[in-house]
């Protein structure tokens, strides 16, 4: 693609990378036939190249962004699909967060808009902020019916329940030979999941400690930033990136660490992508790339690293059919597909393939309670392509996908680590009981 960027703009790191990113897009449009958008919709602009376009004339021309730019860049899921599909490398991802930089700096959404963007931004980063709105959400909701249809999106959402905890709270879980760990690992536990989720993370420790490694959570870490990462609230998220290399990397060089473990692959594509975001950033760029070379996805580290003792089930105990869902940022965001289903298959069950498994659930961060019309269409077909399979359950590695799905179907749905933690010696997750 031709670029028309001028010398002074090209000063501009992130300008200088974007047009190396859009000088790479030959309009071919492959990538447009894997966009769950564009198959929705079928609006070239509401498709990857078709948003390179928009984000590539807003840069150039130096303009701010306007609504209709606006209205396709927010349409995009940031599932990276496109990526996937894209014969000729081009990284979208770097091109879309750019753009969404853009808008934030330079257009003004409507009050309303700014609102729900502020509270998801406040409310979604911390986990404590989170737990209080979430309870106290359980009083209005009987009212929700007063409110506007986004706010009563947002109500419907919230958890009805919040799981105990059985592991206590500590910031070392020491390995089963204490003495001699294989390994130290810190553990992303991340916002939201700690709070609706908490037998994710736990059987994540129970697991690696029970094959004699060390996990570390480190206090201080909470959100990864990706949540105004990808909200284009991008000196929010920095603080968010800073505070989490600072406290890793002080952590690396004290006490050593073999891998950062993520569970949610939303997650674990941002911490991937902390090496890229500091690339001139002189004080941070050793840290982060370091931090990105260390972040690992559970499944990514488990089929990789981790030689596993999985335990013979007694001739009574059935095997189950189970639905193996690829989370975007797993499959097209850290390239990670095969990894989990060799896990799954290891533990003597049958894993089945989801027609159509390389499109987005819908859920994609905040986009289901953002774009909720297009995100249940994408939820209505998923789940048409789930129960055609008739699994007894289903397995994913993303926090995000689990609770999307889980609103869609009865089928028990669960995180590959407590399938993995189950067969390995853990106890059966409490779902399937
Ligand atoms: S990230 Fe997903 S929704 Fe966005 S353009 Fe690419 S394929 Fe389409
Ligand atoms: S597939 Fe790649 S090169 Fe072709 S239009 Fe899409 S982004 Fe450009």
């Amino acid at each position: 693609m031709e670029t028309n960027f001028s010398k002074i703009q090209l000063k501009d790191k992130d300008n200088k990378s974007s047009e190396k990113i859009f000088r790479k897009c030959v309009h071919c449009g492959f990538c447009n036939a894997t966009c769950p958008t564009y198959q929705l919709l079928g609006d070239e602009l509401d498709g990857p190249r078709g948003r390179i376009y928009l984000i590539k004339d807003m840069l150039e021309k130096n303009k701010p962004a306007n609504e209709k730019i606006v209205k396709h860049i927010d349409r995009c899921l940031s599932c990276y699909s496109c990526m996937t599909t894209c014969p000729s490398g081009v990284n979208y991802m770097h091109l879309i967060d750019h753009g969404r930089t853009h808008i934030e700096k330079t257009y003004k959404r409507t009050f309303g808009d700014r609102l729900v963007r502020n509270f998801l931004s406040t409310i979604l980063s911390k986990s404590t902020n989170f737990k209080i709105v979430a309870v106290l959400t359980q009083f209005i909701k009987p009212f929700s019916f007063f409110f506007p249809k986004k706010i009563r999106e947002m109500i419907e959402f919230m958890p009805k329940k919040f799981p105990k905890k059985t592991l206590p709270k500590m910031q070392i879980y020491a390995a089963r030979n204490k003495k001699k760990p294989v390994a130290r690992v810190a553990l992303l536990t991340g916002c939201v999941q700690k709070v609706i989720s908490p037998q994710i993370n736990e059987a994540t420790i129970r697991l690696l400690n029970r094959h004699n490694i060390e996990v570390v959570v480190s206090k201080g870490i909470e959100c990864c930033g990706s949540l105004n990462h990808h909200l284009g609230k991008s000196d929010l998220a920095k603080e968010n990136f800073k505070k989490n290399i600072s406290i890793w990397y002080d952590e690396y060089l004290k006490n050593g660490l073999d891998a950062i473990i993520s569970n949610t692959s939303g997650c674990g594509t941002t911490l991937k992508d902390y090496g890229f975001i500091f690339r001139s950033d002189d004080s941070f760029k050793k840290k982060a790339k370091k931090i990105s070379e260390l972040t690992k996805d559970i499944a990514e580290y488990l089929d990789n690293k981790v030689k596993l003792n999985f335990v013979a089930k007694s001739s009574n105990e059935k095997k189950y059919r189970i639905a193996y869902h690829s989370a975007c940022s797993m499959q097209h965001g850290q390239k990670i597909h095969k990894e989990p289903i060799n896990l799954i298959k290891k533990t003597g069950n049958e894993v089945l393939e989801i027609a159509d498994g390389h499109l987005c659930c819908g859920s994609a961060g905040t986009y289901n309670l953002l774009q909720s019309d297009i995100a249940k269409k994408l939820l209505k077909n998923k789940i048409e392509n789930i129960e055609k399979i008739n699994p007894q359950f289903i397995s994913t590695g993303n926090i995000g996908c689990i609770t999307q799905i889980a609103n869609g179907t009865k089928i028990p749905i669960l995180h590959t680590v407590e399938v993995i933690d189950w067969y390995t010696g853990g106890p059966k997750p409490e779902i399937l009981s």
